[in-house]
């Protein structure tokens, strides 16, 4: 409850003030500053849904708002459209503009993606340029504001319109991010294939946060134009988009709040340039605070040298250059250079990621208390332990090249059994459940889930087929808790449309969420570590909160590849106790493992694999007797690695 008193009521009290200053205050260029501010802040908060949350570089928000500009403009001016509704169709416009370019460009990664978004930038500016029978060209846009219903807008209505909509604009933000919408963008970052995997769809979610931001900024868009009644092409170029990436970088990304202090910085910054005087104290400020706080964290051994070094010397470059310089406006991009490189390296949170860690010091808010585990029967029911055949492998195929990874292996998998997979390094394992849950396409064979042909190569279409996996690499969400990585995988529990979901009309279904999640959570023993990033987990610990997401999926197969390969000698332990208890709930398993012991305590049925083919299969106690078994596997595993004792195993590890 504090918590949310100082979170909310910090956002109350900023809107608030910022709403009461046309009372206070006429001047005319202030209140056109706090319009640019409102008018930016929904930009940026755009712009850094693609920057902070999905972390792409993304060159096409200046382009949006210049679309916004125009559309809103013409509706007004060629059709004769009130303002709230050109401002919707300059929002919708870039919804469907946004949608078409994320569509290729997000098949695209990193510096590909970025050069995707820059053409289109370019292309923009080019069309609003030539266009001229509908754009005017470089002479520019003259265009009036219509009225809201009947009412002029004076200057301060203008700009509470515009808080008004920063403020819904904040809201509807704050709400997608907290619900599972939000915990997906974060996944896709530090896992696109584990996103996939869990059926959450990565580029999916990728495609409607890029369309998202970039309404936004056609909302900004139409406002820009509202506020200055006449628009150019060379506003919305690629210099704009500079000032707007430092905006979200020294605010902070990730961070509503951040996107708003950016907002506030890139609007008075080039103000501050014109003045030589307030530039040259506001310069030797940021110089001391750079000395300052660069001293405490080097007495603290919190950074790195260069971390204090470089940040002083950017800020002392600008200190002196300010004194040296008569005209600052001409070294305008030097200086943002400055300032930005200064912040890139000291500040890399941002100004509010770092005010949030401060300030977190300061009040040690406590974070929300979890609700109390789910009743494990609702969040994975017991299966019916039928013994009918479940997965059917026929002759499947998979090569790389030459290489012949799995070469023709027919496999039946029975309901409620545990079927070990074994094998010598570069067997195949990997390579076939790789195959079966959709990372590779076949290169021949069928794949068959109770007698239906499985989807093809399409980790999202197996997932929601009801086969969930864990990694040999580990692929967790790292920056997200334990908790959000097993709620990301949830299946069957987030049901609020979107639209309701932006009105904050979420909250009970995400605290079911919370409860299920714990339970399985609770699970794999690590109930008491949910608040915990994935990250921050020993490794033990990382290696089971991944089998406790796979089972947020409630799957019918569950395939562990190598779960125990790392593990100290107690976690192992604990890994087959895990093990046993999710198969006592009925869930059927594919278990890669090297360990003879553990197979033969866990396994039903066993079947090996050598250089991607079957070499042996059926009962583990016989298995591992056959003698070509003996040779091609644990031969060499007895040399290289000893089996793990679970303490519960009698069966001697064959040699
Ligand atoms: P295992 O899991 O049994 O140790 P893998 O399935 O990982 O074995 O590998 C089987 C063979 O396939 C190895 O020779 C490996 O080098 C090859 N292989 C696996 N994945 C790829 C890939 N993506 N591209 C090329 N070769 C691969
Ligand atoms: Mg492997």
């Amino acid at each position: 409850m504090k918590r949310f008193l100082l979170i909310r009521g910090a956002e109350l009290v900023a809107f608030l003030l910022l709403a009461a200053v046309p009372l206070a205050v006429t001047n005319p260029f202030a209140l056109g500053l706090l319009t640019l501010l409102a008018i930016y802040g929904i930009l940026l908060i755009g712009l850094d849904v693609t920057v902070g949350y999905l972390g792409q570089v993304n060159l096409a928000q200046a382009a949006f708002l210049g679309i916004g500009a125009y559309t809103a403009g013409l509706l007004v001016m060629k059709l004769g459209v009130g303002l709230l509704p050109s401002l919707a169709g300059a929002f919708l416009l870039c919804l469907v503009l946004g949608s078409l370019l994320a569509l290729p460009a997000l098949r695209l990664e990193g510096p590909q993606f970025a050069l995707a978004t820059l053409s289109f930038l370019a292309l923009t500016t080019t069309v609003l340029n030539e266009w001229e029978s509908l754009t005017k060209g470089a002479e520019g846009l003259q265009l009036n504001r219509p009225p809201l219903f009947d009412i002029t807008l004076n200057a301060p209505g203008f700009y509470w319109l515009c808080l008004v909509l920063l403020a819904l604009v904040w809201m509807g933000m704050r709400n997608l991010l907290s619900s599972q919408w939000g915990r997906a963008f974060e996944a896709l970052r530090d896992s696109p294939i584990a996103t996939d995997a869990m059926g959450v769809g990565t580029y999916r979610h990728k495609v409607i946060a890029f369309a998202f931001g970039s309404a936004l900024g056609g909302l900004a868009g139409g406002l820009y134009a509202f506020n200055f009644q006449y628009l150019q092409p060379q506003s919305f170029v690629y210099e704009l988009m500079v000032i707007l990436l430092l905006g979200v970088v020294l605010g902070g990304r990730k961070s509503l709040w951040g996107a708003c202090v950016g907002a506030a910085l890139i609007v008075l910054l080039p103000n501050l340039l014109s003045n030589r005087n307030l530039f040259q104290i506001f310069s030797v400020i940021g110089l001391v605070v750079a000395l300052g706080a660069g001293t405490r964290a080097w007495l603290k051994k919190s950074v790195r040298p260069f971390q204090v070094i470089a940040p002083v010397a950017a800020m002392g470059l600008l200190a002196l250059g300010s004194f040296l310089v008569s005209n600052t406006e001409d070294w305008r991009k030097a200086i943002f250079a400055l300032m930005l490189f200064a912040v890139v390296v000291g500040l890399p949170e941002g100004l509010m990621g770092w005010a949030a860690g401060a300030l977190a010091r300061l009040f040690r808010v406590a974070a929300a208390p979890l609700p109390p585990a789910t009743d494990l029967d609702l969040v994975l029911p017991m299966q019916a332990l039928s013994g009918h055949t479940l997965l059917e492998l026929r002759d499947l195929k998979r090569h790389f090249g030459g290489v012949k990874a799995v070469d023709g292996v027919s496999i039946t998998v029975r309901s409620g059994h545990i079927h070990g997979l074994i094998g010598p390094n570069g067997s195949g394992k990997s390579t076939a459940v790789n195959v079966i849950s959709g990372l590779y396409a076949p290169t021949a064979g069928d794949i068959l889930l109770d007698g239906k042909a499985l989807p093809r190569g399409s980790l999202f279409s197996v997932a929601g087929a009801g086969i969930a996996r864990t990694f040999q690499n580990l692929q967790l969400f790292g920056e997200l808790t334990a908790l959000d990585n097993v709620m990301v995988a949830l299946r069957d529990t987030y049901r609020t449309p979107w639209p309701l979901v932006l009105l904050g009309l979420a909250r009970k279904e995400e605290k079911q969420a919370q409860a299920a999640a714990l339970a399985l959570l609770q699970l794999v023993g690590l109930g008491d570590q949910a608040l915990s990033k994935a990250k921050d987990l020993t490794y033990g610990a990382q290696r089971f909160l991944e089998i406790a997401r796979a089972l947020a999926r409630k799957p019918r197969l569950l395939i562990l590849d190598e779960p125990a390969a790392g593990l100290a000698h107690p976690d192992a332990v604990e890994l087959v106790k895990i093990i046993k208890r999710v198969h006592g709930r009925g869930v059927t398993m594919i278990l890669i493992e090297h360990h003879m012991d553990v197979v033969s305590e866990l396994c039903d049925t066993v079947t090996v694999l050598d250089g991607g083919r079957i070499i042996a299969e059926g009962d583990p106690e016989i298995v591992k007797r056959d003698p070509k078994v003996v040779e091609a596997y644990l031969g060499a595993m007895a040399a290289e690695a000893p089996a793990v004792d679970t303490g519960a195993s009698t069966a001697p590890a064959a040699a």
